[in-house]
């Protein structure tokens, strides 16, 4: 078995690596060729979580779970919060063929996703970014966004407002000016990102103007939610993987409501595949569901090990 440390990961994985890892996943999911498996996470009490995602991807031969959550004393600590580690077996034997750090590959491959689906589903001529949320995750969703659209300014609202200059200071690196906001002004952007760890909605749809692209990345559990149900109604959604969008992300919300309905979710693996449309019309809001999928952390993951093995760089164990 090889192991590839997390401290490791940064020079093997980048972000164009990741995004046309989950691209190509995404796009073999459509197709019918790689399975995620039911999410388990549960609640260890005082805020942790804690579960595995899974799944089977025959085509490119990868078997895997990325086990770990979320602990949210660990900033205090001098950890992040997120806590992962991914584990890839051989399909057809079982054996365990390696064990990864799971902690950036995770803040990459989920900014990959939401670029993903700016680049297939944002008008192409957005110009202004909306940012909600201004923890560990949105500067890379910032990043990664960036690498997708030509935005011309970046406008922020978090919770705790305290934290968007350090996302401010992302958005300078990437020469884009970057203005703290009330919800109210994200009627401003023609592309929203919300990633946090919000219980009830922020974003409202008076919020949202006609035409803008939504990537709402921060609902992975039951529970959470960051954007109003009515918003979900007034746009075209698209997903990751439908039995996660309904279950655990953000349509959860709109589903329990009736505004919505499974068969209204297009996973965006139909998009990149070819075989369902994106974006219909300049004022049509389109809205994607990232939930997060366990072959999304195998693809990543499958990638540092084949980049860690040319280089002679995976240390290998028996177990
Ligand atoms: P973090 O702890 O660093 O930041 C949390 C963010 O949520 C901050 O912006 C904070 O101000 C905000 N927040 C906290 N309480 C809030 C409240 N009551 N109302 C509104 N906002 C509130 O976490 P992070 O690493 O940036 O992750 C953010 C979210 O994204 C988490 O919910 C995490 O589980 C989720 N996530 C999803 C995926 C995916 O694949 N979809 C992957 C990684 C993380």
């Amino acid at each position: 078995m090889l192991i590839v440390p997390e401290k490791l990961i940064a020079d093997l994985v980048s972000a164009e690596d990741a995004f046309a890892a989950v691209e190509a996943t995404f796009a073999a999911m459509a197709r019918g060729e790689a399975t995620n498996f039911p999410v388990v996470r549960e609640a260890l009490g005082e805020g942790r979580q804690y579960g595995f995602k899974s799944g089977l991807d025959r085509a490119g031969g990868m078997l895997g779970v990325k086990a770990g959550g979320y602990f949210p004393g660990n900033m205090a600590r001098g950890m992040t919060n997120h806590q992962s580690t991914v584990y890839l077996f051989d399909p057809e034997s079982g054996r365990p063929t390696a064990m990864v750090g799971g902690n950036l590959l995770t803040a990459l491959r989920t900014a990959a996703a939401s670029a993903l689906s700016i680049d297939r589903l944002a008008r192409p001529d957005a110009k202004v970014l909306g940012m909600v949320g201004a923890g560990h995750q949105a500067a890379f969703q910032l990043r990664a966004a960036a690498r997708v659209r030509r935005f011309e300014r970046v406008i922020g609202w978090n919770y705790h407002p305290d934290m968007l200059p350090k996302l401010g200071e992302v958005a300078a690196e990437l020469g884009l000016p970057f203005e703290a906001v009330a919800l109210e002004r994200m009627v401003e952007a023609d592309v929203i990102v919300t990633i946090t760890s919000s219980p009830a909605a922020s974003l409202l749809s008076a919020h949202v103007g006609p035409g803008t692209h939504l990537a709402c990345m921060g609902t992975d559990t039951k529970g959470k939610q960051e954007v109003e149900p009515a918003l979900l109604a007034r746009a075209r959604l698209f997903t990751d993987e439908v039995a996660q969008s309904v279950s655990i992300g953000e349509a959860q919300h709109a589903i329990a409501a009736g505004l919505v309905r499974e068969a209204d979710i297009t996973p965006i693996g139909a998009v990149i595949a070819g075989l369902a449309p994106g974006r219909l019309g300049q004022e049509e809001i389109t809205l994607f569901d990232g939930t997060g999928v366990g072959l999304q952390d195998l693809a990543v993951a499958g990638a540092a090990v084949r980049r860690a093995v040319e280089r002679g760089l995976a240390a290998s164990v028996e177990v």
